[in-house]
C-alpha cells in the first residue's frame, strides 16, 4: 500500500449553528454580478449574466479569527454575501429540485484585491491571483436551513458605518437558479460551498478595520483586518 510522502492537508472546516458536527469544506464556487446595482458600479453591461469562478477550499476564515491585509494590494474590498452550504450534490440538477440539495446558510465576504481584478479585466487574464488567495472566505458559522432559501436584508459595516445594505431577494439569479446553473458546468458535491454575490457598497478595507457583516435569519459575522 502507498503511504503519502508528507502529511496530507487538512480537511477545512465551518461550525455549524446549535450543534457539534463540523461542516467539512469541498470547494468553493463564487458568483460574479448577481445583483444589479452592483454590476453597474462595476461598469458592467445590465445584460451581461451572472458567472462563476471560485476560490481554494483553504481560504475559508473561520469565524472569530482575524485577516491579515494580504500582500500585493493596495485595494482590498468587502463583499458581503450569502453563502449556500451544500449536503448533497448531483449534476445537471433541475430548479425545482436544488434547494433538496441545500445543508444550510452562512454569511460570507468575499474579500478581493481589486487593484490585481482590475489590471486581469484589463488584460483578459485570470481572476485567481484576485480572488482566490489566502484568507480570501471569512465565512459565520453556517445555519441549517429547510425550505425556501433566505430573503432577508444582507448589511456590511466597516468600523460601524454601513457600506453595504440590500435585500437578498434582490439576486438575480436566485439560490435554486445558483445551484442548478452551477451543476450544468460541474458535478456539485457535499461539501460545496457557493458563495452567491454581492450588492452594491463595494469598497477598501485598511489595516485596523472592524468588519461586521449579518443576513437576516442567517447569522452574523465579524473579523478585524490585522
Ligand atoms: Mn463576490
Amino acid at each position: 500500500m502507498s503511504q503519502y510522502l508528507f502529511e496530507p492537508p487538512a480537511v477545512v472546516t465551518v461550525p455549524v449553528e446549535g450543534q457539534d458536527e463540523i461542516f467539512p469544506v469541498r470547494r468553493i464556487l463564487c458568483v460574479g454580478r448577481n445583483y444589479a446595482a452592483h454590476r453597474r458600479e462595476m461598469g458592467g453591461d445590465d445584460r451581461d449574466p451572472p458567472f462563476f469562478f471560485a476560490k481554494p477550499a483553504d481560504a475559508i476564515v473561520s469565524p472569530g479569527r482575524d485577516v491579515a491585509y494580504p500582500p500585493m494590494t493596495s485595494n482590498l474590498h468587502h463583499e458581503i454575501e450569502l453563502v449556500v452550504a451544500l449536503k448533497a450534490g448531483g449534476k445537471a440538477v433541475p430548479v425545482e429540485r436544488a434547494l433538496d440539495l441545500v445543508f444550510g446558510y452562512a454569511v460570507g465576504v468575499d474579500l478581493t484585491r481589486r487593484d490585481l481584478q482590475n489590471a486581469a479585466k484589463d488584460k483578459g487574464q485570470p481572476w485567481e491571483a484576485s480572488k482566490g488567495f489566502d484568507e480570501s472566505a471569512p465565512i459565520s458559522a453556517i445555519k441549517p436551513w429547510s425550505g425556501p432559501a433566505p430573503q432577508g436584508r444582507i448589511q456590511l459595516t466597516v468600523n460601524g458605518d454601513v457600506r453595504q445594505d440590500a435585500s437578498v431577494a434582490d439576486m438575480i439569479w436566485a439560490t435554486q437558479e445558483i445551484i442548478a446553473e452551477a451543476s450544468k458546468l460541474w458535478t456539485l458535491a457535499a461539501g460545496d460551498l457557493i458563495y452567491t454575490g454581492t450588492p452594491e457598497g463595494v469598497g477598501p478595507l485598511r489595516s485596523g478595520d472592524r468588519v461586521e457583516g449579518q443576513i437576516d435569519g442567517v447569522g452574523k459575522l465579524a473579523f478585524k483586518v490585522a
